[in-house]
């Protein structure tokens, strides 16, 4: 009898640590995705020009398109007001806005505020 409730805790417990290696796996490919973002400094995103690119980034309607199979790691993005599609990751970006300044733009802000990784920019914050 107590054989059966041993074996029965032991495989409980190899379960629960599969989810959890499973949990930790994901967390870590998480984290390395949300990296690219974390080469810029916290403060670089309240100058003022900054905080203009993330309202641009809000007000705008973006048409997105992931590309391959990155997880959408990847993908074109078109702004109303681009001319073109441009393509977008989250450390990186091919508009010219981006290749003068090598801040983060509208682009890169559009993704970090989907996946949550930078606050909107609040009403009067200049
Ligand atoms: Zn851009």
């Amino acid at each position: 009898m107590i054989k059966i409730f041993v074996t029965a805790a032991v495989v409980f417990l190899l379960i629960w640590a599969n989810k959890i290696r499973i949990y930790l796996k994901w967390q870590k490919k998480s984290e390395a995705e949300k990296k690219p973002f974390y080469r810029w400094p916290e403060n670089v995103h309240h100058e003022p020009e900054q905080i203009k690119q993330i309202r641009q980034a809000q007000m705008e309607h973006f048409q997105i398109e992931p590309v391959g199979n990155a997880g959408g790691k990847i993908c074109r993005m078109k702004a109303e007001s681009d001319s073109d599609f441009c393509f977008v990751a989250l450390g990186i970006c091919q508009c010219e806005e981006f290749k003068k300044e090598h801040k983060p733009c509208k682009h890169i802000y559009k993704l970090a505020l989907d996946k949550g990784l930078i606050q909107p920019a609040a009403e009067g914050d200049e």
